[in-house]
């Protein structure tokens, strides 16, 4: 029989979708939807509203009400909290259910989709984390630099504010975790939102939005319109009312955003894309522990469809052949299947497009002097429904060749041999990316040395992991300004100064 996820779904009780906006669910005002596919079957496992553009005026509109006239941005430290801790228990209580829906929304492997660093406990966590900044967004006082024109004292103060009203839009890859990266500093900070969630991952963000509506938030404090980038995502980013786009996704749509946002200055967040390398010398701790790291990261979980997975790894000449054969080896421990097994690791592409992209890359490699090690191929039978990659390493590749410079986001990795340190760090640097990088190293001096040289916006030695509470972002074309921690706070506030003249 073949594989199906509709049981999950019914169990699960999923209905078609809706938008929400100003504290009630509607269909689209011209009755408009799109089917969701879970990407390791291809079933339809629900439909949802496209939003229009008008429906993205309401949505916008919702959210300008809501903060240039509402309670939200008035609340005290106090209460706004509140409304967190409310949040916080719910998605906890619907823990289970969220990593389900994650599972049938884009076919994350049920067992990836449980852990902490891209489930229900990390959206939770982000929720709790930025509670805490809410009683501590603060301004600076600054030392009198002069007599005043009028001759008085002065005091100097600034203040920070929220930014206003944001447009969050988000990708399918990781969607709870990026829900919550996005609405939670938007909300801690006393901004209203409205969430457009991928038109390939909906489910976990209308359950998120029905939590938030449990949780009491007021009217237009949060709003989704779900939709595909055209037209739901530009009318968006091109409305008036909107203050400021925070993005994750492609660079290409990242640029669009940038152009867009032009009109009324919006202030704008980009979360893109990358070509992370891996930079693994001889005295590594582990070569091979390496080798599983790297080749782990785009062939297990969501088989490579993650922004910072390290694609690129440069190896020392002398340990190169011992990388990639340990790197080869993980491809036997691979096991694709239906995404609510518990032992299956590794999931299948998104959609057809994509899938299509990735062969068009597999593809080329040999012909521009890439050696394929593994993979390469789409597995059989029954998983020949969905839309399966088999895990693909390639040697002897370039930095020159596309398969090197391109963000595949795919299981594919490549290696490169270096001959020195210099050499591994010209090689990091040749990318137009820069979002993240691994070094792997026993010697500390050597280990800081590149991890300064590098330039990506996270680099980890010998451990690689995204933390809710430090800066996350990317240099070059990766992305713009930083988000996660403190750096969030920044993200979704105007600096105000303010200055008292002291004389009577
Ligand atoms: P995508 O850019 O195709 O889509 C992302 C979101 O943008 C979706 O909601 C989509 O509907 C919307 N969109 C598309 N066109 C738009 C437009 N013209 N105006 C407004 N919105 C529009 O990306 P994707 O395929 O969903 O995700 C994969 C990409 O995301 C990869 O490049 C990956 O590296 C990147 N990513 C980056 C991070 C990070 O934090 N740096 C995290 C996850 C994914």
């Amino acid at each position: 029989m073949a594989m199906s996820v509709l049981e999950h779904r019914d169990q699960l009780n999923v209905q078609p979708g809706h938008l929400f906006i100003d504290g009630a669910w509607s269909d689209a005002s011209d009755g408009g939807t799109w089917e969701q596919k879970n990407p390791a079957t291809n079933e339809v496992v629900t439909t949802f509203a496209i939003g229009t553009a008008a429906d993205v005026d309401r949505a916008v509109l919702a959210a300008r009400r809501a903060f240039d006239e509402g309670p939200w941005p008035r609340l005290t430290a106090k209460e706004r909290k509140k409304y967190f801790s409310r949040l916080v228990a719910l998605i906890t209580e619907h823990g289970d259910e969220l990593n389900n829906l994650q599972t049938l929304e884009m076919g994350m492997p049920i067992a990836f989709s449980s852990l902490p660093v891209v489930s229900s406990e990390m959206a939770a966590g982000v929720f709790d984390h930025h509670a805490g900044w809410i009683d501590k967004i603060c301004g600076s006082t600054y030392p009198t630099y002069e007599t005043s024109p009028t001759g008085g004292d002065v005091q100097i103060m600034s203040f920070r504010e929220p930014v206003g009203v944001v447009a969050a839009i988000i990708p399918w890859n990781a969607p709870m975790m990026l829900f919550a990266q996005k609405v939670a500093p938007a909300l801690a900070t006393g901004c209203t939102v409205v969430v457009k969630p991928s038109e390939f991952a909906v489910l976990t963000s209308l359950k998120l939005m029905a939590l938030i509506e449990e949780a009491g938030f007021p009217p237009g404090v949060v709003n989704l319109v779900a939709g595909p980038g055209n037209p739901t995502g530009e009318a968006l980013i091109t409305h008036p009312g909107v203050d400021k786009v925070t993005f994750t996704g492609s660079r290409a749509v990242g640029k669009r955003i940038l152009e867009a946002s032009g009109d009324t200055i919006k202030r704008v967040t980009l979360e893109l894309g990358g070509k992370s390398p891996s930079i693994v010398f001889e005295d590594a701790p582990s070569v091979e522990g390496a080798a599983m790291m790297a080749m782990g990261m785009v062939s297990m979980g969501i088989s490579g469809q993650g922004c910072v997975c390290q694609t690129r790894s440069l190896v020392q000449r002398s340990v190169y052949d011992a990388f990639v054969n340990a790197a080869a080896s993980l491809v036997g421990m691979v096991q694709f299947g239906d995404p609510f097994d518990a032992a299956t690791t590794s999931s299948a592409i998104i959609n057809a497009r994509q899938l299509d992209r990735i062969l068009g890359f597999i593809d080329k490699a040999p012909s521009q002097g890439a050696r394929l090690v593994a993979g390469g191929d789409r597995p059989g039978g029954d998983l020949a429904q969905g839309n399966f990659v088999n895990p693909t390493l390639f040697a002897d590749v370039d930095n020159s060749m596309s398969i090197a410079r391109e963000e595949v986001f795919g299981p594919v990795l490549v290696a490169m041999p270096f001959d020195d340190e210099a050499h591994a760090i010209a090689l990091a640097n040749d990318t137009e990316y820069g979002l993240g990088a691994g070094v792997y190293t026993t010697n500390i001096a050597r280990a800081f040395r590149v991890a300064k040289a590098v330039r990506a916006g996270t680099v980890g030695i010998n451990e690689y992991t995204v933390w809710p509470n430090a800066p996350f972002g990317g240099y070059k074309q990766s992305g713009l300004g930083r988000e996660g921690g403190w750096g969030s706070i920044e993200a979704f506030t105007e600096t105000k100064s303010v200055i008292v003249g002291l004389s009577d």
